[in-house]
């Protein structure tokens, strides 16, 4: 059985410092700052480009394979 898989940004929300240079790359624009304090990423949006987590300074940002 062969299930898809998907590339997703997960941002550890107990580190980020919520300084918005991940959403400024994101060309999906899927990462708004959540109520000023975390990065949350929309998942529907997300392409798994890594462009976010190569561009955040406390190199919080993974990208994880799920199932979709
Ligand atoms: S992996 Fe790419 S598409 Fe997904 S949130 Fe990061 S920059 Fe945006
Ligand atoms: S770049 Fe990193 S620290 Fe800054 S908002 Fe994004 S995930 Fe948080």
């Amino acid at each position: 059985m062969s299930e898809k898989k998907k590339k997703l940004a997960w941002v550890d929300r107990t580190l980020c410092a919520a300084c918005g240079c991940c959403r400024k790359v994101c060309p999906r624009k899927a990462i708004i700052i959540y109520k000023g304090l975390y990065a949350k990423v929309e998942e529907t949006l997300c392409i798994g480009c890594k462009k976010c987590a190569k561009e955040c300074p406390a190199s919080i940002i993974d990208i994880r394979e799920v199932d979709r």
